[in-house]
């Protein structure tokens, strides 16, 4: 069943070669969560994951983390925490710089946004070197939360993500390419 569906999630992503640089296979979910059925499986598998952790955030990066991890803090019963793109959140914020390829990229998450009894989940869509979603950690450590686990969509098993993020937490991913 729990196969069944996982790969009717992986059949369903389209892959778009050289999207948005030549090399790049952009994994693009939007011929997933257009379908009722897989956009619910989704987050019902990830939250399934999760049921008895005590999950009180879901901490979720922009922008297409926020599509499930919507979901997910709703089928949870959880908080929802935006990690956003500098000068997007309104209020006062800690704020990470961190490399990508070529250059270099910013997150923001709202000083109040976490406290000392959250049992955090940290989501997105994607983890390819996990570059993203250790920077996005790094916010999370500013706070003494109780734990922090990771949970994606997709995992690009080559570029080795997990390995960096395990170190940290706890790392779940749906389907892997
Ligand atoms: P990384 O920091 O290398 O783990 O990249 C993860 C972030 O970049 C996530 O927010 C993804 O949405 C996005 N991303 C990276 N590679 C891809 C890809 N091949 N297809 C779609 N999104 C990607």
């Amino acid at each position: 069943m729990y196969s069944t569906i996982t790969e009717n999630i992986s059949k369903a992503i389209r892959n778009i070669p050289d999207f948005p640089v030549k090399g790049i296979q952009f994994k693009d979910i939007t011929t997933v969560i257009r379908q009722p059925v897989l956009f619910a499986q989704i987050t019902d598998l990830i939250a399934a994951q999760y049921a008895n952790k005590g999950i009180t955030k879901v901490v979720a990066i922009e922008s297409r983390g926020f599509i499930t991890g919507g979901t997910l803090a709703y089928k949870l019963g959880a908080g929802f925490v935006p990690v956003r793109k500098p000068g997007k959140l309104p209020s006062s914020t800690y704020g990470v710089t961190y490399d990508l390829e070529y250059g270099q990229d910013s997150l923001e998450i709202h000083r109040d946004a976490l406290d000392k009894d959250d049992i955090v989940l940290l989501h997105d869509d994607l983890l390819a070197t996990g570059g993203t979603a250790l920077a996005a950690l790094g916010l999370i450590k500013r706070f003494p939360v109780q734990q922090v686990f990771a949970a994606f969509i997709i995992e690009l098993e080559m570029l080795n993500g997990r390995q960096r993020l395990a170190q940290h937490c706890d790392v779940f991913s749906l389907v892997r390419f």
